[in-house]
This record gives C-alpha cells, sequence and structure tokens, in this order.
C-alpha cells in the first residue's frame, strides 16, 4: 500500500463504477467517483429482478452504497461529468464540472413540499412513461437520497410555493454549475451502455404501434416502482397482455444494426417471460429466436423454462410487424427455420429484445483512448493508466461487470504503486 498514492479516478457510477469504487477504497486507495445522473446505480438499479437469482436490484445495492456512504476515500460527485484530462499514468490532472441539484442536501426536504406543486416532468428513471413533480426524489433507493429540482420546468409560481415551504437554506435557486480540478494516478472508465434505437427497426413497428415495447420497457413495466405500479398491461388501452411476443436480436446480429451479440438478451427475455408467467399463469409467451445464449450455469433457467406448457420457442427471425388497427394487436410474420413453415401469428404485445450500445459510442472519454468499431473502449490496447469495464468494455451481465471492475482496480492500483 502505497500511502502516499493519488486518487483513482472513476468515470460513471454504474455497478461497474461502484464495485471498482468500493474494491480501490477498501484497502486503502482514495477514489473519486464521477456520474452524470443525479444517482448512482446505472441501469441496474432500474430492472425489475436480475437474473440469475432474481432478487430485486435493491440487495446488491443497498450493500454497495452502504459501503460506499461508511469509506471516508470515496468521493462521489453526480450531475457531474469529465470534461478533460490531461497527463500521463500516476499524474493526471482532470477537470470535472458538476451541475446544479438546486437543493442543498444540508436540510431535509419532505415529499409533501413536491406534492405542492403543479409543475412536472417527463420521469426519465421510467423512460419517460409518467410524470414527476419538478422537485422528485429519482427512485426509492436513490444514492444520494436528497431530492433534484429540474429548475427548466420549475414555473415561477412554484419557485415561490418553494421559498415558503422548505426551510431556509434547503434550496438554492440561484445554484450554478461549477467546476473542480483533480489530480489523479489512474482513471477507470466504467461509463456503461444505452439500448439500440428501437426505431431504427423499420419493419419491427417500435414507434409506430403502441403495442411494440423493448426489453428495457418491460423491466419498468414489471417494475413495482414504474408507470403501472408493476402490472405488464398494454400501452395502447392498459389491458393485461395475455399473449407476448419476444422478439430476439431485434437489430443485434445484424451488418445493418449492430453485428454483434449483446451477450444478455437471450436471458432478459427468458428472465421477462418469467415476469409475465409470474403475474398470471394464463400469460403466454413464445420466443422467437435464431439461437438462444445462455451459457454455462444460465442454461438451467431455459431448460427450466422448456417445461412450461405456456411457454413456446419458435427459431426464426422475425420478418415484419404489421397492426391491426382497431384493436391494436400485432401480427408477426415470420418463418419457422425448423420446419420452413411460414407463420402469422398475432399477439397483445411484443417485446423486441434490443441490444447493447456503449454510451462512448456517442460521447467519447475526453483523452485519446482506442475504440473499436462499435464504440467500445478497446480492452487489448488500454493506454498506460486507464482502464474500462463492464459496458464500457463490452456487452456483460452484472456478474462479468463485477469480476472486470475488481481486475480494473487492480490494474489501477498496480498503475499508482508503480516504481515505489
Ligand atoms: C433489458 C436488459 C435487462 C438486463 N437484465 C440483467 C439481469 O437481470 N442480470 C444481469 O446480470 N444483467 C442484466 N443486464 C445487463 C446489465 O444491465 C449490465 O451488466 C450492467 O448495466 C453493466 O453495468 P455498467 O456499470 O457497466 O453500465 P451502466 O449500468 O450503464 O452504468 C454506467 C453508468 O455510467 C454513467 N455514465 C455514462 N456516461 C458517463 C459520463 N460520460 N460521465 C459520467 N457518468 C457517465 C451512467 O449514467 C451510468 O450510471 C440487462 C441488460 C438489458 C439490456
Amino acid at each position: 500500500m502505497n500511502a502516499d498514492a493519488k486518487p483513482i479516478l472513476i468515470i460513471g457510477g454504474g455497478i461497474a463504477g461502484m464495485t471498482a469504487a468500493v474494491e480501490a477504497a477498501e484497502i486503502g486507495y482514495r477514489v473519486v467517483l464521477v456520474e452524470k445522473e443525479p444517482f448512482l446505480g446505472g441501469r441496474v438499479v432500474r430492472v425489475h429482478q436480475y437474473f440469475p437469482k432474481m432478487c430485486p436490484p435493491a440487495c446488491g445495492f443497498e450493500i454497495n452504497v452502504r459501503r460506499i456512504r461508511q469509506n471516508p476515500r470515496i468521493t462521489v460527485h453526480t450531475l457531474a461529468a469529465v470534461e478533460e484530462i490531461s497527463g500521463e499514468a500516476g499524474n493526471f490532472k482532470a477537470r470535472i464540472r458538476i451541475r446544479p441539484r438546486y437543493v442543498t442536501g444540508e436540510y431535509a426536504v419532505d415529499d409533501s413540499v413536491a406534492a405542492q406543486l403543479t409543475s412536472e416532468r417527463d420521469n426519465d428513471f421510467n423512460l419517460g412513461m409518467d410524470k414527476t413533480k419538478a422537485l422528485y426524489m429519482p427512485h426509492d433507493m436513490a444514492y444520494p437520497h436528497v431530492h433534484v429540482l429540474d429548475r427548466d420546468a420549475l414555473s415561477d409560481a412554484d419557485a415561490e410555493t418553494l421559498k415558503n415551504a422548505c426551510p431556509p437554506g434547503a434550496i438554492d435557486l440561484d445554484m450554478t454549475e461549477r467546476e473542480i480540478s483533480v489530480d489523479v494516478g489512474a482513471v477507470i472508465v466504467a461509463t456503461g451502455w444505452r439500448p439500440y434505437d428501437a426505431t431504427k427497426l423499420d419493419n419491427l413497428g417500435f414507434g409506430q404501434y403502441p403495442n411494440v415495447i423493448t426489453n428495457v420497457v418491460m423491466e419498468r413495466l414489471a417494475a413495482l416502482g414504474g408507470p403501472t405500479g408493476g402490472k405488464i398491461v398494454r400501452p395502447s388501452d392498459g389491458k393485461p397482455a395475455d399473449t407476448v411476443a419476444f422478439v430476439q436480436c431485434a437489430g443485434s446480429r445484424d451488418e445493418n444494426h449492430l453485428p454483434y451479440c449483446s451477450a444478455v438478451c437471450c436471458m432478459a427475455s427468458l428472465k421477462q417471460v418469467r415476469f409475465l408467467r409470474e403475474q398470471n399463469e394464463k400469460y403466454r409467451a413464445t420466443v422467437f429466436y435464431i439461437d438462444i445464449r445462455t451459457i454455462g450455469y444460465l442454461e438451467k433457467f431455459y431448460y427450466d423454462m422448456l417445461e412450461d406448457e405456456n411457454v413456446s420457442f419458435t427459431k426464426g427471425k422475425v420478418a415484419k410487424i404489421s397492426e391491426d388497427e382497431a384493436s391494436h394487436d400485432l401480427l408477426l410474420d415470420v418463418e419457422d427455420t425448423l420446419s420452413g413453415e411460414i407463420l402469422h401469428e398475432t399477439f397483445d404485445m411484443v417485446v423486441l429484445a434490443t441490444g447493447i450500445v456503449p454510451n462512448t459510442a456517442d460521447v467519447k472519454i475526453p483523452f485519446e483512448l482506442k475504440y473499436d468499431q462499435y464504440g467500445f473502449i478497446d480492452g487489448s490496447t488500454d493506454v498506460d493508466g486507464v482502464y474500462a469495464a463492464g459496458c464500457a468494455k463490452h456487452p456483460c451481465d452484472v456478474s462479468r461487470t463485477t469480476k472486470d471492475s475488481t481486475a480494473a482496480a487492480l490494474r489501477a492500483i498496480q498503475c499508482l504503486n508503480r516504481g515505489k
């Protein structure tokens, strides 16, 4: 342990960044964790339950939050972005821009204050499917557990209400953006992923037909904190989705969209079939697939599902989805490649298993780094002192992400100790 070591900068506070932070800090290293959202947790806190154990994300998340909260060596900046990195291994300087939260966190703000407001905003945590007040708690488990104020959404009348309803010093409507500079010895990039834009899949009707949804939307429909309070219902009419088709590789393994396999979509869909089956024993699901990719111990999850007579699997890539205008039911055209038969099947709802796109495909890290052709950070050509972890590096599940992050933390520590 090098007592004089500079901190490690971690960009991205999802499960990858949080894991790297606690692993490094718990053996004595300082960490600066930078997250662009107002809360930590990334995509995992948005899933209803996570495979393979099917536990709610709160399980692992709470433990990680406790480890972060209790560790004075971890500094967390939310609503923050790294604007510039300069220097070299062991001796980097980073400029970080922190956007205003407008809630100081020094005095508790009660939910009853938010309830008095009329100004609302789209709830991005629920993918815009419902609204929150302009003053909101991002989600139940949010860390830091401090409200956020959407200043752009706040009316003048509501600004007055806040002034009168909150303890002095709780809200600062004049809070401004600020910049800080940190000296760090190593950098871990854990910026994660976003879903592939399903509107690009012209033949599958997303954005055109209300009952064609994506796998990330399905997670929020099934979640208790989601827009339907956990009921899996059709967006068009709120009726139960009795029959649901899961369309695998929606854009993935396709030269025109994402040529690679996103590694988690088969397991995510099987898990979501289970969400559906657990809601009502009469609900039926059909999974349209190219191959089912459940590797290693995950295969049991698939084999168990084959026993369920209300779940069927058809090998074939869905060619087209069309809609019955009156009922909003969906008609799928697909060739069953095992029988050679052309099928036309009708469903209440369709879930597109869209793949994983690295956030670094859109926003690059402000430092010279190598990316592969899809925007993932090239793991084999790491710049000395800069390491990638989790979905910034490749599509992967939580289990692989945490191993990856531990490895990145170790490499960062080795960098800090080099020459000592
Ligand atoms: C539909 C679906 C369901 C899934 N279900 C499961 C499951 O049940 N079990 C399982 O094991 N895996 C599941 N996964 C995979 C899981 O979501 C990933 O393994 C996990 O999200 C990877 O974590 P991460 O930290 O690398 O990325 P993310 O979760 O994407 O976290 C990245 C974080 O970085 C932040 N960030 C991004 N850019 C910046 C920036 N420039 N500056 C600062 N912060 C930034 C983001 O806001 C985010 O908080 C699922 C995936 C999909 C598509």
